[in-house]
């Protein structure tokens, strides 16, 4: 059996250290363009940063360490440059010879990722333009950092590596703006949830241009569409990925319309004895069973395990991805898994939502800070769809349960029964994800009559905002033309709430409203519990996002 496995970092190595475990005798061949292979892709920011110090760090694997551990023939600095799928051969350059020559297979493994999508900007070639990739590139941007001293850096794409490269440039001293097209940073991050990261991001001095459109690069830095010039002595783009399939375009494999290859379950092409696998694939969408591409780390280390035991004989599928991701931006950590607001809205799938804060720590515990949870379900079975964490500490852990809830089709009332593990320096005996489904829970049975952020733009005359927080908090800021009666006082003074309005209750983050709303009610009044508080209210209003009110 010889078997040809095309790139050699997450995919590409992963599957044939575990080809090698699984068969002793095989012939296995891994063609690798680059100079290294089975390196922390992952890393990469943080040597910029100075986090991982020393180059060597972020191989995880040297060829000669690969070759002697697996048996297998690395051939780095080969190029695969077509597949010949009826003759069963793959034409490969030797880029340090220029020598073509043509390799054999059984069985040809595909796993050649996704490369970096440069837009036709004018200026984009210039010597001071990155984008972040491969170890070449991080060397580049190192040596350039270190040589020629920057001291502004244009980021230009707000998605998890571009806001990685910002922090880690900050970290590096540099003044930083980020040049973001959409509304918000973070596709899969709703706009409402984003809005504490903008905030965050500017609380640290580096500038944020939203909705705005990179036209042009020339020696003072980057022109956005709007005619803004944002200094910049070095730029770093970072737009997004695009499969690295160009060689495989008239092979016969069939590729999606965005040159993704097309893979069933057991990741196999339409090609005879074709397998392929990581950024480069198209994968099934757990939720909505839509095809998607999901270019992650933890579906390609998956799917290299699977592609290897499926040619080993075994049965096993990957059964799709869910999009669960974090990253740490600045002191912040963002983390989501399943579908988001945005999402379920423009795919006219019905949904409910709660976002709550919860407290990283039993309160009296020092060091403990607050997490913002945003759970969408489904009405009436409250079964997870999706979740979005927002926090300084604590969030790594909840999205990593709440993606194994989503995953098992877990509702946000078995969220309410997770026995989770509890000391005051870890948590609180009421998680804040057991706290997420209380709150879910009582929307869904009606305990929690909501009213949502955005909703707030069509509040009529017939209602009135009550905040019931201390009259101190009120004097510090409220929403509107609010009107003040503290909780504790409420039961006393019944007779003096107008019946004849809807109030609009809210405290600092629901939980002082959850309770006036049960008092309310019982006595007859029409109420709704503004969902996330004043606290969410305050950073989406802080973000330039405007209400009526
Ligand atoms: P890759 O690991 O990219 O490997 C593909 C290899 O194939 C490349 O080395 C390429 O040179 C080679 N190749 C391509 N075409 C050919 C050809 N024709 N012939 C020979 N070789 C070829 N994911 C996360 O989940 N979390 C993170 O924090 C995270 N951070 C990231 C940070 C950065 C800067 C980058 C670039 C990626 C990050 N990712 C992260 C994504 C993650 O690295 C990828 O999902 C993963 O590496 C995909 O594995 P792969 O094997 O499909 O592709």
């Amino acid at each position: 059996m010889k078997i040809l496995i095309i790139g050699g970092v997450a995919g590409g190595a992963g599957a044939a250290a575990r080809l090698r475990r699984n068969d002793e005798k095989a012939e296995i061949i891994m063609i690798e363009r680059g100079k290294f292979i089975s390196f922390a892709n992952c890393g990469l920011p943080y040597y910029i940063g100075g986090v991982i110090e020393k180059k060597d760090d972020l191989l995880l694997q040297t060829p000669e360490a690969f070759r002697a551990r697996f048996n297998v023939d690395v051939r780095t600095e080969n190029e695969a440059l077509a597949v010949d799928i009826k003759n069963k051969n793959v034409i490969i350059k030797n880029l340090i010879s220029h020598k073509t020559y043509k390799e054999s297979y059984d069985i040809l493994v595909l796993s050649p990722g996704a490369k970096p999508i440069k837009p036709p900007i004018q200026g984009a070639d210039r010597e001071n333009v990155y984008t972040l990739r491969n170890m070449n590139d991080v060397f580049t941007i190192k040596d350039y950092i270190t040589e020629k001293k920057p001291k502004t850096a244009a980021v230009i794409g707000g998605g998890y590596i571009g806001l990685e490269m910002a922090d880690n440039l900050f970290n590096a001293g540099l003044s930083v703006s980020i040049i973001e097209a959409m509304s918000h940073v973070i596709g899969p991050l709703d706009g409402d949830m984003a809005a504490e990261v903008h905030n965050h991001i500017r609380s640290k001095g580096v500038s944020l241009f939203l909705a705005s459109r990179a036209v042009g690069i020339d020696e003072a830095g980057v022109t956005l569409e709007n005619g803004n010039k944002i200094k910049a002595d070095i730029v770093i783009m970072s737009i997004g990925v695009s499969p690295e399939t160009a060689f495989l375009r008239d092979s016969g494999i069939a590729l999606g319309p965005r040159g993704d290859i097309i893979v069933n379950k057991e990741l196999k092409t339409n090609t005879e004895d074709v397998y392929a696998l990581g950024d480069a694939v198209q994968v099934t969408n757990i939720l909505t069973g839509h095809p998607q591409l999901v270019p992650l780390a933890s579906p390609a280390n998956k799917q290299a395990r699977i592609v290897a035991d499926v040619i080993a004989g075994k049965k096993v599928k990957y059964t799709g991805a869910q999009g669960t991701a974090i990253a740490k931006i600045f002191d912040m950590t963002v983390g989501v898994t399943g579908l988001s607001e945005t999402h379920l809205m423009s795919n006219n799938i019905q949904y409910q939502k709660s976002v709550t804060y919860s407290a990283s720590n039993a309160s009296y515990y020092p060091g403990g800070t607050s997490m913002a949870v945003k759970l969408l379900f489904e009405p009436g079975t409250g079964r997870l769809l999706g979740g979005q964490i927002t926090g300084k500490k604590g969030v790594d852990k909840r999205v990593d349960v709440l993606a194994t809830a989503v995953r098992h089709n877990m509702t946000v009332f078995d969220l309410q029964e997770l026995e989770l593990a509890y000391a005051p320096p870890y948590s609180s005996a009421k998680d804040p994800l057991n706290m997420a489904g209380y709150v879910a829970g009582n929307i869904i049975e009606g305990m929690c009559k909501p009213i949502y952020m955005e909703e707030l733009n069509n509040i009529t005359e017939d209602s009135i905002l009550f905040d019931i927080r201390t009259p101190e908090e009120f004097g510090n800021g409220t929403i509107g033309n609010a009107i003040n009666f503290e909780l504790d006082k409420l039961r006393n003074n019944l007779d003096n709430i107008p019946r004849n309005k809807e109030l609009i209750i809210f405290c600092r983050i629901g939980l002082r409203a959850h309770i006036a709303q049960q008092i309310l009610e019982q006595n007859g009044f029409k109420t709704r519990n503004l969902i996330g508080g004043y606290r969410f209210y305050e950073q989406i209003k802080k973000d330039n996002i405007t209400f009526k009110v």
